[in-house]
């Protein structure tokens, strides 16, 4: 059974962009997963095709309609493979991890609502059951790019797409790290050169040196991963002070 996506949004000819090209454009192309787009203003309910409203209680911007956006969510949903769980992108929602796009990636596929404007009704959410996600701690100006991120993500894991050689096992976040630091060819660049080990032809040297690498830059890269990694407290950064310090 492949993996099947179906986004709504107001901008279906955004897709599948990157996603048909490279990697994911060839599974796509051989059926390893489906993209289908739902245009959302298909089920607006008057002659305007209006889908949004102005916020309750005032304010800037418009907000996108339960109504409308349910009567796309339903449709979609009755129109693919059963159980698909179904995401809204929002700078509201948890943050995505590499643990939940490997849950995601082993299902049935998704459904992905992309917002606009100043969001969404936030009755949706709870009527319909959807997972609210985010990509990162800043805005962006509608919910697709999120999509074409999170749907990336979930179809580089999908079984036959990087090839037997590369599992992504050993990539950043999958035990809780970064990844450790890469080099190639030439030896000698720049007066900089490839770290000894790696041309040392010792294995076992080599996975000890990445797996040392590997937590170092965790440790000062990433100190809230390498505090769940280690069990430690989370320090906070020297000279970062909480508002009610000051
Ligand atoms: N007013 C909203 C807020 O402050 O939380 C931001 C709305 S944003 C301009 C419009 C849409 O972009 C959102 O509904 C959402 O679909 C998408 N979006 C923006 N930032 C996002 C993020 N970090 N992750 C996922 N989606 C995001």
């Amino acid at each position: 059974m492949s993996f099947a996506a179906t986004v709504l949004t107001l901008y279906p000819e955004i897709f599948p962009g990157p996603l048909g090209i490279s990697l994911a454009g060839r599974a796509l192309a051989e059926g390893t997963w489906s993209l289908g787009t739902v245009q959302i203003r298909d089920f607006a309910r008057d002659r305007h095709r209006s889908v949004d409203d102005t916020p309750a209680g005032g304010g800037a911007g418009m907000v996108l309609r339960a109504d409308v956006l349910a009567a796309a969510i339903d449709n979609a949903a009755v129109d693919g493979p059963p159980h698909r769980p179904i995401l809204a992108m929002t700078p509201r929602g948890a943050c995505l991890t590499q643990s939940r796009i490997r849950m995601l990636a082993s299902g049935p596929g998704v459904i992905v609502l992309c917002g606009r404007f100043e969001g969404i009704d936030e009755r949706l959410f709870e009527a319909r059951g959807i997972e609210q996600v985010s990509i990162g701690d800043y805005v962006l100006s509608g919910g697709e790019v999120g999509a074409l991120v999170l749907l990336d993500a979930c179809v580089r894991l999908l079984p036959g797409v990087m090839g037997a050689a590369s599992s992504g096992d050993d990539e950043s976040f999958e035990r809780g790290l970064l990844e450790y630091p890469h080099y190639t060819r030439p030896v000698e660049w720049e007066g900089r050169t490839i770290p000894e080990v790696l041309r040392s032809g010792d294995h076992a040297k080599i996975a000890g040196w990445r797996q040392a690498q590997a937590e170092i830059d965790t440790r000062s890269r990433r100190p809230d991963l390498w505090a769940r990694h280690s069990g430690a407290r989370v320090q906070p950064p020297s000279g970062a002070r909480h508002e009610k310090d000051e």
